[in-house]
């Protein structure tokens, strides 16, 4: 199954001249959905893995399918102010200004082994502040996962993240 042509490219969206890639062409499909759950899983049900976090809000889709599937637990990251227990905050800039997600402070230990997945990689501004709050709980080790990589975007963030195993599916 061709993933790339499911996933829906939305030209001038959000601002002009980015070509936005519209994922929710690739959700409703109810094949294209399945392979994309079953291939994360596929990829990563020998590596131990005990928590799921996943980011607001595409992130959680596959990313809960998935922790079914692994049967891992799932831990959300939010926006600032979404979480209602007490928090570990990390904020990072943006094209124009900056960011802040929270993950819950108790949400994972020492002992987890986790899985960051998002649906698409694109500068890694998101994935690296995920890496840096799962990283502050001191956690065994972290594998990467995503539906689609924008490789055509090359930074220094892309290049700390190539240290971790990462699965895609569509580049
Ligand atoms: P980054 O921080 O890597 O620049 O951007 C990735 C984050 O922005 C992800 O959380 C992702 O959901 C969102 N994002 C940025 N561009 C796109 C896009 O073209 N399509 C989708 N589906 N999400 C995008």
């Amino acid at each position: 199954m061709n993933l790339k042509e499911i996933i829906r490219e939305i030209p001038d969206y959000p601002v002009k001249g980015i070509s936005f890639k519209d994922i929710t062409t690739l959700l409703k499909d109810p094949s294209a959905f399945n392979e994309v759950v079953n291939q994360v899983h596929e990829n990563f049900k020998n590596k131990g893995i005990t928590k799921i976090v996943s980011l607001e809000s595409r992130g959680f889709i596959v990313g809960g399918a998935a922790a079914y599937l692994l049967n891992a637990g799932f831990v959300p990251i939010r926006k600032k102010g979404k979480l209602p227990a007490e928090t570990v905050a990390e904020s990072y800039e943006l094209e124009y200004g900056s960011d802040t997600i929270e993950i819950h402070k108790d949400a994972l230990t020492e002992d987890d082994i986790v899985l960051i997945h998002d649906d698409l990689l694109a500068t890694g501004g998101t994935a690296l502040a995920a890496l840096n709050l799962v990283e502050k709980m001191n956690v065994k080790k972290v594998y990467f996962s995503f539906i689609c990589d924008l490789k055509f975007i090359e930074n220094g963030k892309k290049e700390v993240l190539s240290n971790y195993e990462t699965h895609t599916l569509v580049e």
